[in-house]
């Protein structure tokens, strides 16, 4: 059992106290919303609030109208901000992934929540006061630098604010510092391992990491499996958006069988995009997120757009809060080709089932007269790659092949050398759109 080892007794806390407690605090969360523009006018609008509508159980919060990203951006920049200014004491903001910039403001109340929702994280991954934990992810209104940091420092690790980028440096401070766990693009942690094979460093035998997190994108399983497989250790899925503060909201725990969303922070529902019902328990469809403790800007059954379900039973480590399971990307990431719906991820899962793709992908769209072409262009493994012309016929037929059962179309696929599609160090770019 890891009970004893949880960094805060809550984790285990028995259903009924955790919903006794997410009702106070979702009473508490209306009131304090009711103190912004945007949802007074709301409250005001339809009736609802702390005073005409007391919540008298969790099922109330379905009379709320849904959050939307829309809202955010109409009432950018202050609109949802739910107390005086001067109270605000830190502001992140998105980088604007699907071209809808928000901020997002903290009390230092809201800073120091957050900081201990990540330290539990953390410590559910197996780090300790004196790990060294080296953060690999961009500082500054991105909140997966920040955000981890805080975390860390709070758990009483080591922690080396690396940010993104500058691959040998990395590298080199793992091996001068012993670094114990890293925080890291999945992407990046993929790119990473040419940069390691480079500088001749078998991440296994040279360096001393015990696990890594790795999120703020999608990746599959498959992709999972080979970074643990490379590296030679765990890595842990953390979930999070700027919007319910920035990583830690979900995080994975070494059973590894979904992501614990903290029930005493966030209450989560998981609908159908198209009519906002809820799913059946384990059916996919997109994750709501409300706030429970969020002080400068709380939100109301705020969709994310994030694509989940939940995964009914309980984990094996014995703690509560319910579980996620991956999420696959955005509702907005996914694309129409020939009238068929397809997201990126399902591409990634048939790729990385092949041993002899290599570490990254790009899909294009464009078209060829009128007609709407789906290319995706993969990287092989160097070894394959200098391999004869029909194996490299054959291999790009059977991908084409594979896809078409996957995503109902057939793609182009072109196999391209490895490392010759352009990384980046923040979140990877799947899909480039050329169709205008
Ligand atoms: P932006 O919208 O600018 O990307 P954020 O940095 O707040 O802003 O990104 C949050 C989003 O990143 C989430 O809503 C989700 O789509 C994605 N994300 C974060 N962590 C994960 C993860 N572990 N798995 C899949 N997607 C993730
Ligand atoms: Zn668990």
């Amino acid at each position: 059992m890891l009970h004893a080892a949880t960094y805060d007794p809550i984790e285990t806390a028995s259903p009924d106290v955790l919903r006794a407690l997410q009702l106070d605090r979702l009473r508490w969360t209306v009131a304090q919303a009711a103190r912004s523009e945007h949802y007074a006018k709301l409250f005001a609008s339809i009736g609802l609030g702390p005073d005409s509508l007391p919540v008298r159980s969790l099922d109330d919060l379905r009379r709320f109208p849904l959050t939307t990203k829309q809202n955010l951006r109409d009432s950018y920049p202050f609109g949802f901000l739910a107390v005086p200014k001067d109270r605000v004491v830190r502001m992140h903001h998105s980088s604007g992934t699907t071209g809808m910039a928000t901020a997002v403001f903290h009390t230092i109340g809201d800073v120091n929540r957050w900081a201990d929702l990540v330290a539990r994280c953390l410590h559910m991954a197996g780090l300790r006061p004196g790990d060294v934990f080296q953060n690999m992810m961009t500082y500054g209104l991105f909140t997966g630098g920040l955000g981890l940091h805080y975390g860390a420092e709070k758990l009483g690790a080591f922690v080396i604010p690396m940010g993104a980028g500058n691959s040998h440096r990395q590298i080199e401070f793992m091996r001068i510092f012993r670094t114990a766990a890293i925080h890291i693009i999945p992407s990046y942690a993929m790119a990473l391992l040419d940069t390691l094979e480079e500088m001749g460093i078998d991440p296994k035998r040279d360096l001393n990491l015990r696990f890594a997190v790795a999120g703020a994108e999608p990746y599959t399983e498959g992709t999972r499996q080979r970074l643990q497989e490379m590296w030679g250790i765990p890595f842990y899925n953390c979930y999070g958006l700027s919007e319910m503060c920035g990583p830690g909201v979900a995080f994975e725990c070494p059973a590894q069988q979904g992501i614990h969303l903290w029930e005493d922070s966030y209450l989560a529902e998981v609908i159908d995009p198209e009519s906002g019902e809820p799913m059946e328990e384990g059916q996919e469809g997109e994750l709501v997120l409300t706030s429970l403790t969020r002080e400068a800007m709380p939100l109301i059954r705020y969709r994310t757009r994030d694509v989940t379900s939940f995964i009914t039973g309980r984990c094996p480590c014995g703690r509560t809060h319910c579980r996620l399971a991956r999420i696959h990307g955005r509702t907005d990431d996914m694309f129409i080709i020939r009238g068929v719906n397809i997201f990126p991820m399902q591409i990634e899962r048939v790729l990385m089932a092949m041993p002899e793709v290599g570490r990254n992908y790009l899909i294009v769209l464009d078209r060829d007269g009128y007609a709407d072409r789906l290319t995706v262009k993969v990287e092989v493994t160097p070894d394959f790659f200098r391999d004869e012309v029909h194996a490299l016929l054959r291999l790009q037929d059977r991908i084409s092949h594979a896809l078409r059962e996957e995503i109902l179309v057939r793609p182009r696929v072109e196999l391209v050398e490895p490392g010759s599609i352009p990384r980046r160090e923040g979140k990877a770019v799947r899909v480039v759109d050329e169709r205008g």
